[in-house]
């Protein structure tokens, strides 16, 4: 049987060709069918132009499917919800949604898993179980807007995994993302977020104005430390990512998101803000500031709220733009780098024990 072209794997110009491509015909229609189905969240949206062509509707519709997420369970902090999205093979992803005065903000997963092994984060405990493929990217942001009615935005690939160690699916759904006849989010909304691949950031670098924006998460001054808390840097260290953050500025003339995890006697001292600025110096960034968020039993904790004060003060006054986050989510282990479903993660430990999983070793 002919595999049906996935809609949500596809901007309108590469789901009009498939089409054409399948049938020989059909352009114009595809193109209606792809729009309304964005637009409205459902392949069998009514539309004029169909009245007197509900042949060639059909056609497409039967060689389309719409392979995403199921949705499960939805923890609700707050105003902030975190929701399990489950793919065909029976993983869960998640997903948050954060309503803001602003306008809400959709953080989403780009793996099950990471492999990328920071000492302080849950999803990194895990280890990677596979990269997700671009429709079950794009699928949590239709299921946002379309199941949840969930308005936002900003869109930033926050939430499992390390989006620059699967690049080609996720620059593909930030496409799809942008597509105007698609969902339409300027590049300018989208958030990548890495831990510094640096090879990674090259690529995005050489997209210039098309680039989404960027967040790198620093966490440590040093290489010293940095080499501890973040495996990903034996392999590009600070220098090296300096050089690539510096490219990114340049060629695509945008500022840098530092994110940094405040972590309790390991990285939140006057001296390591100071550091910090240091090795800042000459990049166009602004600083967001997190204090950990411990789960029980943590070998972590958060900085006590006069050493966050003085840190905070230390950057600001060094003249960098920095804001302090107090986590939305925190309840629910949505805090940034800190996703991680537990009952997932019970599931992989049983198995290793049994040997049915092979975890990857981290790369780095
Ligand atoms: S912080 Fe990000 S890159 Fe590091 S292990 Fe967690 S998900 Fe992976």
């Amino acid at each position: 049987m002919t595999e049906k072209i996935s809609i949500l794997a596809h901007t309108e110009e590469s789901f009009i060709h498939a089409i054409a491509e399948r049938l020989g015909k059909g352009r114009v229609h595809a193109s209606l069918i792809y729009q309304e189905f964005f637009r409205s969240g459902s392949l069998n949206a009514a539309h004029p132009a169909f009245n007197n062509a509900q042949e060639i509707r059909t056609a497409i519709l039967e060689n389309v499917s719409v392979s995403q997420l199921s949705l499960g369970d939805r923890k609700e902090d707050g105003k902030t919800g975190k929701f399990l999205g489950k793919t065909a093979d029976g993983l869960e992803v998640e997903f948050v949604q954060i309503p803001m005065q602003s306008g809400g903000t959709l953080c989403i997963s780009s793996q099950v898993g990471c492999q990328m092994g920071c000492a302080f984060c849950e999803t990194g405990k895990m280890g990677l179980l596979r990269n997700l493929t671009t429709e079950e990217i794009v699928s949590q942001v239709y299921l946002a807007k379309h199941h949840n009615q969930f308005s936002f935005r900003n869109l930033v690939f926050m939430g499992m995994g390390e989006p620059l160690d699967n690049f080609d699916a996720v620059m593909q759904a930030v496409r799809i993302f942008n597509d105007p006849k698609g969902f339409g989010f300027g590049r300018r909304r989208m958030t990548i977020s890495t831990s510094g691949c640096v090879d990674g950031i090259d690529k995005l670098a050489n997209l210039g104005g098309q680039a989404p924006n960027l967040a790198v998460s620093i966490n440590a001054p040093t290489d010293e430390l940095r080499n501890r808390l973040m495996p990903v840097n034996r392999k590009y260290d600070l220098q090296t990512l300096y050089e690539a953050m510096q490219g990114y500025c340049t060629k695509t003339g945008r500022q840098i998101l530092i994110a940094y995890v405040l972590l309790q006697g390991q990285n939140d001292q006057i001296e390591h803000a100071l550091q910090l600025s240091e090795y800042l110096k000459g990049l166009n960034v602004k600083i967001n500031l997190i204090p950990y968020n411990p789960q029980s039993r943590d070998r972590f904790q958060a900085p006590d709220l006069n050493t966050i004060e003085a840190f905070t003060q230390s950057l600001r006054q060094k003249g960098y733009y920095t804001l302090l986050r107090l986590t939305k989510g925190q309840d629910i282990m949505a805090a940034c780098g800190q996703l991680g479903n537990l009952k997932l993660r019970k599931q992989i430990f049983e198995n290793q024990k049994n040997a049915l999983i092979t975890f990857p070793t981290n790369s780095h």
